[in-house]
C-alpha cells in the first residue's frame, strides 16, 4: 500500500528519516582505521558537541540508547554504591534496573504516571541518605510523555555532591538542554529520536568529575569502555567497527541541524506540541501530563471510555498508514502515544489529528470532523 511506503512513522523512535540522510547511508564502505573515517570522526565530534552544549568529551558507542545507558553506569559505578534514580515511568525504571544488575543500591525517586519528578523530592531523598555517588535523571520519560526539570534536578544533585548522569535519548536536539551551563556530568543520546538518523549509534558525553569517578570505578566493562574509547578517539578511531552508514547519515542530518539552528528546533518541537494538545483536547480526549511538564517530543493521550487504544491504533495503521506507539507496562492498552521529534513539522501533525479524527468517528465516538484539525490551525495562526 502507498500509505505503508510513505512511512508515517508518530512513534517516539526510530523517528522518520531524511531522505538525504537515507541516500548518504548508500555510499561505500571505507577503512574505520584509515584518513577518511578519521576525518569523519573529527567532524561529527566536533559537531555533536555544539548539539550538547559542551566542552565536554563526547564518546561514540555503536549501540542503540540502552547501550549508552549501560556505559554511563558500568563506567561510573562501583558495585554497592548509593545511586538516586528518578523514575517517571519505564524509561526510568529501565535505568533503576541497569543499576541493579551492576550491583549498585538504587534508591528510586518515583512519580504518578504523567507527573514529573520534583527536585524537591529528589533533594529530600539526598538529604536523608548521606554518600549518594550519583543521581541518574530522565530528562523525557518517553513512556508517559513527561519532561523532569532536569536543570532543577541537576542544581540540587550538585548541591549534595553527586554526580549527575542522564538520559537525553528522547530529548537531545529536539529540546534545551544545557550540558555544561547545568552541570551534567554525563549526557547519553541515541541516534533514532532527534538526531534524525536509524538506530545503531549512541553518544556519551563526559565530564571532567566524571572522568574522575570513571577512573575510580570497579565495575566490570569492557565493550562499553569509556576510557579505551577516549583512547581510541585521541588516534581518531573508534576501539571497534563503528556503524559506519550511520555516521554518514549523521554528516548529512547534523549539517540540517546546524542550517535550521538549535534555537529554531526547539521552537519548531514547542509550537508542534501546543498545536498537537489543542487538536487532540478539541476532540474531547485527555492528554496524560498536565501542560506544565508535558514532553515535547512525544504525546501520551488517554484513550475515551470505550474505545480501546490499540484497536483505535490498528486502524489508523490499517486504513490510513499512520502510526502511533502504544501505552508500556502498566499504561497498556489505556493510552496512546505520538511521537513527535526529529524530522516533523506542522503538516505532519495536522495529519495525525486528521487520522484520529476519522478513526474515532469510525469506531463510534462522537467527533465533530474538522474540530481538531481546526484546533491545530488556529495555533500555526496565532
Ligand atoms: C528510546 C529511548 C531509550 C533507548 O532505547 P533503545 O531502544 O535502547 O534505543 C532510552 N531512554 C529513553 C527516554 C528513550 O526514549
Amino acid at each position: 500500500m502507498m500509505f505503508q511506503e510513505k512511512g508515517q512513522l508518530r512513534i517516539p523512535g526510530p523517528t522518520p528519516v531524511p531522505g538525504r540522510a537515507l541516500r548518504a547511508m548508500a555510499k561505500p564502505m571505507v577503512n574505520h582505521r584509515g584518513p577518511e573515517f578519521r576525518d569523519l570522526l573529527k567532524g561529527l565530534t566536533d559537531r555533536v558537541k555544539r548539539v550538547f552544549k559542551t566542552q565536554n568529551d563526547v564518546i561514540f558507542l555503536t549501540a542503540s540508547g540502552t547501550g549508552a545507558m549501560e556505559a554511563c553506569v558500568s563506567n561510573i559505578l562501583s558495585p554497592q554504591d548509593k545511586v538516586v534514580v528518578t523514575v517517571a515511568g519505564y524509561f526510568g525504571e529501565r535505568f533503576a534496573k541497569i543499576c541493579e544488575g551492576y550491583g549498585a543500591q538504587v534508591i528510586r525517586v518515583k512519580s504518578e504516571p504523567g507527573r514529573p519528578v520534583e527536585p524537591s523530592s529528589i533533594e529530600e531523598r539526598l538529604a536523608s541518605s548521606p554518600g549518594v555517588k550519583a543521581v541518574f535523571v530522565t530528562h523525557n520519560e518517553t513512556s508517559t510523555g513527561v519532561q523532569n526539570d532536569l536543570e532543577g534536578i541537576s542544581r540540587v544533585a550538585r548541591g549534595h555532591g553527586a554526580l549527575v548522569v542522564v538520559d537525553a535519548v528522547s530529548s537531545l536536539g529536539a529540546v534545551r538542554l544545557e550540558t555544561d551551563e547545568w552541570g551534567l556530568d554525563v549526557v547519553a543520546t541515541a541516534s533514532q529520536k532527534a538526531l534524525m538518523v536509524p538506530p545503531g549509534l549512541s553518544v556519551v558525553s563526559v565530564s571532567q568529575r566524571a572522568w574522575e569517578a570513571i577512573r575510580s570505578s570497579r565495575a566490570p566493562r569492557f565493550y562499553f569502555d569509556l576510557e579505551k574509547a577516549k583512547a581510541s578517539l585521541e588516534k581518531g578511531e573508534t576501539p571497534f567497527t563503528p556503524a559506519i552508514s550511520i555516521f554518514y547519515a549523521l554528516d548529512e542530518t547534523l549539517g540540517m541541524i546546524e542550517q535550521e539552528g538549535l534555537e529554531n528546533i526547539f521552537l519548531r518541537h514547542e509550537r508542534v506540541t501546543r498545536m498537537l494538545r489543542r487538536g487532540v483536547r478539541a476532540l474531547g480526549l485527555e492528554l496524560l501530563a498536565e501542560d506544565h511538564c508535558a514532553s515535547k517530543t512525544v504525546t501520551a493521550v488517554r484513550a475515551p471510555a470505550g474505545i480501546d487504544a490499540d484497536a483505535l491504533r490498528r486502524l489508523a495503521n490499517r486504513q490510513y498508514g499512520v502510526v502511533m506507539a502504544g501505552g508500556q507496562g502498566e499504561l497498556s492498552g489505556k493510552i496512546f502515544r505520538i511521537g513527535h521529534m526529529g524530522y516533523v513539522d506542522f503538516m505532519d501533525v495536522i495529519g495525525v489529528v486528521a487520522v484520529l479524527e476519522l478513526c474515532l468517528s469510525q469506531m463510534g465516538y462522537p467527533v465533530k470532523l474538522g474540530a481538531g484539525v481546526a484546533a491545530c490551525e488556529e495555533v500555526l495562526l496565532s
